[in-house]
């Protein structure tokens, strides 16, 4: 189905300028996420497949970034490595996407692929990043697994689910998890207090998260 093959791309070549300096007003919005309500998760299992031995700990460390963000909140699922309500396979690919220059990570279906390589615009190979900055790109992807979309704006690229900045020396500024990008996460997931609700209005059971294919990789 074409729907799910939209893939969430990290790009490292979407370099959109420098972040907006100190003291400039913040944008109005840096985080959106799918309209639909989710019950019934409370936690999203990752499962390495094929990851290379060198990067043992990325997955759990891409978890922790979420699970230990300052804002994270009751109502918003945690990762497990192990057994969770639902299951996300980490898939290393030793190459490049199919499709697509500068396509180091992607997310369809319920599988993330982190690629060891991606093509620039010339057609040239270039090696992904590992490292720390390999767990915030798979921290960007969780995002979108959590129904985040990526935001394009040079005045949301220290977001994680903003797009690399570069900075004055030339590296690429990270990117962390802002308050606005839990509390729109949050948002989607029903409070007990929000599920007892409706159960007393006798509503029909809201479709959970994974019961069909996800789609939260839809970027804008
Ligand atoms: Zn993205």
């Amino acid at each position: 189905m074409a729907k799910n093959r939209r893939w969430s791309k990290l790009s490292w070549w979407l370099v959109v300028g420098a972040a907006p300096a100190l003291g400039e007003p913040a944008p109005a919005v840096c985080a959106v996420a799918r309209a639909e309500r989710v019950d019934a998760i409370s936690t999203i299992a990752l499962r390495a497949v094929d990851l290379p031995s060198r990067l043992d700990g990325v997955v759990a460390r891409a978890a922790a970034l979420w699970n230990e963000a300052p804002c994270a909140a009751p109502e918003r699922p945690r990762f497990v490595i192990g057994q969770g309500d639902r299951t996300l396979d980490v898939r290393w690919i030793e190459g490049t996407a199919a499709s697509g220059a500068g396509v180091c990570a992607a997310f369809s279906g319920r599988v993330i692929r982190l690629f060891s390589f991606a093509r620039d615009r010339a057609g040239a190979l270039r090696r992904c990043a590992e490292g720390e900055r390999l767990a915030e790109t798979l921290a960007h992807e969780l995002g979108h697994a959590l129904g985040l979309y990526d935001q394009r704006s040079a005045a949301c690229s220290d977001r994680m689910m903003g797009q690399l900045a570069q900075r004055a020396d030339g590296s690429l500024a990270p990117r962390r998890i802002h308050a606005e990008e839990c509390l729109a996460v949050a948002a989607r997931f029903l409070t007990d207090s929000e599920r007892l609700a409706r159960a007393s209005r006798d509503e029909p059971a809201i479709a959970a998260l994974g019961s069909g294919p996800w789609s939260a990789a839809a970027t804008p």
